[in-house]
């Protein structure tokens, strides 16, 4: 369970290193380039993949091949 407020760090999660702030108040380690979100980015909203029917059912339909 992760709270919804974390204290920013003041070093570097990964190598302890120092920390500097980026945009946005984010911080940036300066030895392994760590990034550590102030603010975490808003997910990326994808919209669904449009799948379109095409004039594919000829024939009779296949029923489950089940192997025997
Ligand atoms: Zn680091």
């Amino acid at each position: 369970m992760a709270p919804t407020t974390r204290p920013m760090p003041k070093r570097c999660p990964r190598c302890n290193g120092p920390l500097y702030v980026g945009y946005d108040d984010d911080l940036s380690c300066l030895f392994c380039g760590e990034y550590v979100f102030a603010n975490p980015p808003p997910p990326l909203v994808q919209a669904p993949p449009v799948v379109q029917e095409g004039p594919r059912k000829r024939g009779r339909p296949r029923k489950n091949p089940v192997a025997a």
